[in-house]
């Protein structure tokens, strides 16, 4: 082979695993009058549909987080593509977000608290914030048997970063087993509750069973870099129109890590995140 096509092949192939891709992360779609006090981490039906009229727009592909993890495993160039997350999984998404991705045959990936499931957010109802309903086991089968993702987002919702080695690992395994059990499917994502990333989170990751886990920043250079600290863009109520154009661009992804994510870092003195 020649030597030109040869290095252009490798090219090709680094190319394609460190492609730039939008990772979307939301909580909430419902009322600011009832869940107010969770912003900037709800969005209100209104403008989560216009949100999804910008991606529309863009005509960006929208797949799951493990059809993307598949995806660049290939040696396939990737186009762009959006991966929309939601934490926690309240059930009032059933009704204000499911139904807007479903019409424009979209699909999107939900990290469920296993011990929660069918319970509340308790962790942030100790921070006074309103008792919002989670969804049950029968919710989420009938998200994945439409095409949706189930990911796991710990067993109790607790900081990993505040547990013991032993505790995080018990944390991630157990909630991948118990998912995996109460649905029938394989579990391979995570989002760090809190995005909190412990030390040792790569380990910690393959041990447990996962090969993606999902942070909010990250001091990678591309967003799929760390396969263990996935950056994503948090989505609030105020990103539309301009702004939720800026987010889906290349420029914003390229500006993260030098501008957003090193300032996080530098407030904290640690890889951060303070989200329900
Ligand atoms: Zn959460």
């Amino acid at each position: 082979m020649m030597r030109g096509t040869m290095a252009r092949l490798v090219l090709r192939r680094m190319t394609s695993r460190n492609e730039d891709h939008f990772i979307l992360m939301y909580h909430h779609v419902g009322p600011m009058d009832r869940l107010g006090s969770l912003s900037p981490y709800v969005v209100t039906p209104a403008a989560f549909a216009a949100q999804l009229a910008v991606i529309e727009a863009r005509r960006l592909e929208v797949v799951t987080l493990g059809e993307l993890v598949a995806a660049t495993s290939g040696e396939r160039a990737l186009e762009p593509r959006v991966v929309i997350t939601f934490d926690d999984c309240p059930r009032e998404l059933l009704d204000a977000a499911v139904p807007e991705l479903e019409r424009r045959n979209w699909r999107a990936t939900f990290f469920a608290v296993s011990g929660k499931v069918g319970g509340h957010n308790d962790w942030d109802v100790k921070r006074g914030s309103p008792r919002v309903p989670l969804m049950d086991w029968s919710d989420l089968r009938e998200l994945a048997a439409r095409g949706h993702q189930i990911g796991a987002h710990g067993s109790s919702h607790t900081s990993l970063r505040r547990c013991t080695h032993s505790e995080a690992r018990a944390e991630l395994t157990g909630a991948r087993e118990t998912i995996e059990q109460k649905m029938g499917t394989a579990v391979r994502s995570l989002a760090w509750p809190f995005g909190d990333i412990p030390d040792g989170y790569a380990g910690l990751c393959e041990d447990a069973g996962y090969d993606a886990a999902c942070a909010i920043f990250s001091m990678s250079r591309k967003v799929l870099s760390d396969p263990f600290a996935i950056r994503r863009i948090l989505v609030s109520e105020r990103d539309v129109g301009l702004r939720m154009r800026v987010k889906l661009s290349r420029s914003y992804l390229r500006a993260r890590p030098l501008i957003v994510d090193r300032r996080a870092l530098k407030s904290t003195g640690a890889i951060p995140g303070r989200t329900t």
